[in-house]
């Protein structure tokens, strides 16, 4: 998957300013390409769960059909844990699309991907292209 620096650093600041919650949201693009950064809510406010609001949710899946885009990536953060899936994270992976991890732990925020399938996660490539 490829994104724009200036997208990386939307979902950045975003789970940065929420911690010590973990904070969620949806990438959206074409051709494996990120386009738009959609923060949501998350409702459950927890500093080790994360569930999307179900409006703000719904309101991002319009923006993106509207906007002729795809979803691509649905990343959260674990402000005091791994940049890795959690359990739960395999269990409530609902949708066929890449999971982005961002972990706080170690001071700097750093991310990395996962495909979950068949309660495996496997490692996806977030590579940051140049320009804007
Ligand atoms: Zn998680």
């Amino acid at each position: 998957m490829h994104i724009h620096p200036r997208h990386w650093g939307a979902m950045r600041t975003h789970v940065e300013s929420h911690a010590p919650l973990e904070a969620c949201g949806l990438l959206a693009g074409k051709n494996n390409t990120v386009e738009k950064v959609l923060p949501v809510r998350n409702q459950a406010q927890s500093p080790t769960r994360f569930l999307m609001d179900p409006a703000e949710q719904l309101a991002a899946f319009d923006w993106i059909e509207a906007n002729d885009l795809e979803l691509l990536a649905i990343y959260h953060s674990h402000p005091n844990g791994p940049e890795t899936v959690s359990a739960t994270d395999i269990e409530d992976a609902s949708y066929p699309v890449v999971s982005i991890i961002w972990s706080g732990k170690n001071g700097a925020w750093q991310a990395r991907g996962f495909r979950i399938e068949d309660g495996q996660a496997t490692e996806v490539e977030l590579r940051i292209i140049s320009g804007e």
